[in-house]
């Protein structure tokens, strides 16, 4: 595939898997059409990277399919101005999308190898503004907090309470809660006094594993 086959299958994804399901943030849109994601994939698999589904990214783990990065992103709210954190770095291509609607992206990932292949290619598209730490994002990360926005992309038993103290006043969390199987996408959104919690609808991630995930 060449360069314009790629940006072409962009635009299909954009309007036939975001638009067509209700993805309205212009901001949210505008990144998705931009970031090369088949980057963030082995060349093996270029040729189905902007397909309606999640793809193998190697140690057992996946990119998300592209409707749930948008619909993930869009939930945050992001302005421009935030500070935001992602566990579960992955591919790095969500904290490329998240690099191009917020300040500072701060994404860990528990996986090394993961973490050095994401780093290379977020280096190879410039995209100076994501730090990658390799620890167990369940702790967030504290010398950095309070955020903006929260996104976890691997499903939790239940919400962190380490995450929720990591939020400011005013900002949101987004994160897959569930069972190993499925899980429900929940924002929590941290107010004055406590947290609201909307439910974004049914999805399946992959396990967050950690001291307050599921245990390895
Ligand atoms: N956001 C990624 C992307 O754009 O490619 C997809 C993430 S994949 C669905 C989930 C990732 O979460 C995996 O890479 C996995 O190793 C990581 N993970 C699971 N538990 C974690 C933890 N406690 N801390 C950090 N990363 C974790």
């Amino acid at each position: 595939m060449k360069y314009t086959d790629f940006a072409l299958a962009r635009r299909k994804m954009v309007q036939e898997q975001l638009l067509a399901r209700g993805i309205k943030d212009e901001r949210v849109l505008r990144a998705m059409m931009k970031v090369p994601r088949h980057l963030f994939l082995e060349e093996g698999l270029w040729s189905q990277a902007y397909g309606d589904f999640p793809l193998p990214i190697g140690e057992g783990q996946t990119i998300s399919q592209p409707y749930i990065v948008a619909l993930m992103t869009e939930a945050l709210r992001l302005k421009g101005d935030d500070k935001v954190l992602e566990i579960g770095t992955g591919s790095g291509y969500q904290a490329a999308i998240l690099a191009e609607l917020a300040e500072r992206v701060f994404s860990i990932e528990r996986i090394s190898s993961l973490a050095a292949k994401a780093r290379r290619i977020l280096d190879e598209l410039g995209y100076a503004n994501v730090l990658i730490k390799v620890s167990d994002g369940t702790y967030g990360w504290e010398e950095e907090a309070p955020f903006d926005g929260i996104i976890v992309t691997a499903g939790a038993p239940e919400i962190p309470k380490t995450l929720l103290r990591q939020l400011k006043v005013g900002g949101r969390l987004v994160i897959p809660v569930g069972n190993e199987y499925s899980q429900t996408l929940l924002r929590i959104a941290r107010k004055e006094s406590g947290y609201k919690e909307e439910d974004l609808g049914g999805c399946r991630f992959v396990r967050l594993i950690g001291d307050h995930g599921w245990r390895a």
